[in-house]
């Protein structure tokens, strides 16, 4: 088996592969170093969301109601079993189950929280609830709160410590990675790399945001940039006044994503969108860093929090993988050997641990529940040849700064975000 690409899908697929069949020979092909992409450097959100709803998964070919529920039953489990097998195998990446709060701070957020409790009660368990001001006081003190939705099934975790622990586990386990090896173009049952071919019966496709760099793949997802802050870590006295006692990721419901966390070391680690889409898909460590965006996450911590004083002492980004329809997908190509999975927008740390679940079932002609999931197979088409792609994505994503804007500004739900959050996935 030749998996490209040593983030956190090629890591999954390489364990549970090594772990159902030892006898196989396995080996991971990595341009860098294994951890460098996005599973080197997100939110370290371990959450049961999956980037397009139950009601679109449902309405997909050959899905129905029932599957769409089992997906989001399969996601819940899925943050469990990253906590399973991380403790099991020894590895410390600072896994703590406290849930998500996601806090309502305009009514126009409170009206959209409400209507995703309304969404949750009908498509599933119902597990997510909505809590009131005085409730969420309880989880996080913060500015402007109106109210909140939380539910149970997430977990905070260091993605850095996740990744570089599980290449190690897989190696003791017998896989070979070899990092500085780029693939440049895939055949039936071979991976080109500059160095000489691998062949081998299955070829795992998982390089995510980095794909379109691949002979052939220019449109299959589009890099997106998501960027992060982190501070000093806070003394006790101010985590007395926040909370995050419980360590529950944090966001609110404005249309332009963030996503927060309290790191077992004390700081805040925060995060959002809102840099450019780079013309012809292009990946540039330079792009990590906009500065433009570094200086609104650091004003929203310090708004979110009242924390005027605090110190950032980390900035940094990555792109991760959108596919046109913005779903994620895995599947198997028997006819050319070809395997893949990925599209996995900003909620791969768990889905990616299904998807290396999964693929194992599909590689192994396993028949079980999670070859069965709707996103098993699912095609997304392709992106639009550039400049419609590049023009496309950017006024998505200017939008939906407007959008929020509009909203504080009118105290309504934005008519900018109902025309254009389609193109960025709303
Ligand atoms: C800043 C940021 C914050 C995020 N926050 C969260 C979060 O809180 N929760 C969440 O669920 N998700 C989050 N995500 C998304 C999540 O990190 C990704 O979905 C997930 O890590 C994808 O893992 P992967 O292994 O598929 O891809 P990656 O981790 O990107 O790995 C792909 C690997 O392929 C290698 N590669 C690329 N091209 C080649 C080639 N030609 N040959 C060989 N190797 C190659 C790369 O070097 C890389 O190591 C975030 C992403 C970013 C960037």
């Amino acid at each position: 088996m030749a998996i490209v690409g040593a983030g956190y899908t090629g890591l999954w697929t390489a364990y549970y592969l090594a772990k159902a069949d030892p006898s196989l020979r396995i080996v991971v092909l990595e341009a860098q170093t294994a951890g460098f992409g996005a599973s080197g450097r997100n939110g370290g959100w371990c959450s049961a969301l999956f980037p397009v709803s139950s009601q679109r998964l449902a309405s997909m070919p050959g899905s129905n109601r029932e599957a769409a529920i089992e997906m989001h039953r399969a996601m819940q489990a899925t943050v469990n079993e990253v906590g399973l097998v991380t403790s099991a195998e020894g590895i410390d990446c600072d896994y703590h189950k406290g849930g998500t709060v996601v806090l309502a701070r305009t009514p126009a957020q409170l009206a959209r929280a409400r209507a995703e409790v309304a969404a949750a009660q009908e498509w599933g368990p119902g597990d997510l609830r909505l809590l009131s001001a005085d409730e969420v006081a309880a989880k996080v003190r913060a500015t402007k709160v109106l109210g909140a939705t939380f539910t149970p099934h997430c977990a905070a975790l260091h993605p850095g410590k996740l990744v570089r622990g599980l290449a190690a586990v897989v190696e003791r386990l017998g896989v070979t990675i070899h990092e500085h090896t780029p693939v440049t173009a895939l055949g039936p049952g071979r991976a080109i790399t500059s160095y000489g071919v691998v062949r081998a019966e299955v070829v795992v496709l998982a390089t995510e945001g980095f794909t379109p760099g691949i002979d052939g793949q220019s449109r299959a997802v589009a890099p997106i940039y998501s960027l992060m802050i982190a501070t000093e870590p806070l003394d006790d006295a101010l985590w007395k006044r926040i909370g995050l006692a419980d360590r529950p990721t944090l966001s609110d419901n404005r249309h332009l994503t963030i996503y927060g966390q309290r790191t077992a070391d004390g700081r805040i680690a925060f995060g959002g969108r809102g840099a450019p889409y780079h013309f012809r898909s292009r990946i540039r460590p330079s792009y990590d860093e906009v500065p433009r965006v570094f200086k609104a996450l650091r004003r929203t911590v310090r708004e979110l929090f009242e924390l005027p004083e605090v110190q950032f002492t980390h900035a940094w980004g990555g792109p991760l993988g959108v596919s046109r329809d913005w779903c994620a997908s895995v599947g198997l190509d028997r006819g050319s050997g070809l395997a893949w999975a990925g599209g996995y927008v900003g909620d791969g740390v768990s889905t990616t641990n299904l998807a290396g679940r999964t693929l194992t079932d599909l590689i192994l002609r396993r028949d079980t529940g999670l070859t069965r999931l709707p996103w098993v197979g699912h095609r997304s088409r392709r992106w639009e040849p550039e400049p419609w792609r590049w023009l496309g994505i950017n006024a998505g994503l200017r939008a939906m700064t407007v959008a929020d804007v509009e909203e504080r500004l009118t105290g309504r739900g934005s008519r900018i975000a109902r025309v254009m959050g389609p193109l960025v996935g709303q």
